[in-house]
């Protein structure tokens, strides 16, 4: 691809949900937009769903195999020298009671959520230097607050923060920015999968707004960071969560 004013992002996990939304939104203003997802029937219907110019790819990859992140930036860079903004989305949840947690769940959740963000991030650091690109990591609210049945993905997502910390401080002097954001309930089909009545209840009680967050409220976040006015921003994680966090109260 010899067009050098083409703006690249690549997106994880955006065959549906919060990256769906993030890749459609830089799609939508022009960017070539780069589909990561490890479920090939969501992402090869991403065509009918997704609406811009400039194109987009998308590629079959589990982050959490290194050999699969490894191969597929490498496809990745041969097209796209030069990446402008990687999204970090691709995410699991597994909720239950911590003594229930078996060591492969703990594992599972680990691998796609952390050790994902890192693969992902480390594979394409040449591309986004030579971008002069912005790193967004998709933490979550749970990484900020503790509550029940979240001792992995609650863990998964704090340690995504500190991350995204380290990568602020690691790849700050190379030009490259990385922050990261906490949302908030969003419903998509993860939230269908773990959130119960309980928790439903408890959320409308305990958000200050008092709903759960869309994905386009997320995706307005991630493309604001990584744009030229947030040009001065690098290591923040932002929340994009209702005022859960501010508000302080329990989750059962
Ligand atoms: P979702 O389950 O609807 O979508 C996740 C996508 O990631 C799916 O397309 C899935 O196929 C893909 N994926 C999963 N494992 C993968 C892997 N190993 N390799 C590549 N792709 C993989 O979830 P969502 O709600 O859209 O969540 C997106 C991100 O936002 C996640 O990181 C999640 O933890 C975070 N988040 C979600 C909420 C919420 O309430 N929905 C709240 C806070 C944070």
């Amino acid at each position: 691809m010899n067009d050098k004013n083409l703006k690249v992002a690549v997106v994880t996990g955006a065959a549906r949900g919060i990256g769906f939304e993030i890749a459609q939104r830089f799609h939508s203003e022009g960017y070539h937009a780069i589909i990561i997802d490890n479920d090939y029937t969501t992402m090869e219907d991403c065509q009918n769903r997704l609406k811009g110019k400039n194109g987009y790819s998308y590629f079959l990859c589990d982050v959490s195999n290194p050999e699969q992140v490894k191969s597929t930036f490498e496809k990745i860079t041969e097209q796209f020298p030069a990446i402008h903004a990687l999204v970090n989305n691709a995410g699991i949840a597994i909720f239950k009671p911590a003594e229930e947690v078996t060591f492969e769940d703990w594992t599972a959740v680990m691998n796609v959520n952390l050790n994902g963000t890192f693969l992902c991030s480390q594979a394409s650091l040449s591309a986004l230097v030579l971008g002069k690109g912005s790193i967004v990591n998709i933490a979550s609210i749970s990484g900020v607050r503790a509550s029940t049945l979240r001792i992995a993905y609650g863990t998964s997502k704090a340690a995504i923060m500190h991350l995204t910390k380290q990568q602020a401080v690691e790849y700050g002097n190379k030009g490259v920015r990385a922050n990261a954001v906490a949302p908030g309930p969003v419903e998509t089909e993860m939230a269908k999968l773990v959130h119960s009545a309980d928790i439903r209840t408890s959320y409308a009680d305990a958000i200050p707004l008092a709903r759960y967050g869309s994905t386009e409220e997320i995706s307005n976040m991630v493309y604001f960071l990584c744009s030229p006015q947030a040009s001065y921003i690098n290591g923040q994680i932002i929340a994009a969560d209702g005022g859960f966090d501010a508000a302080g109260v329990g989750l059962p």
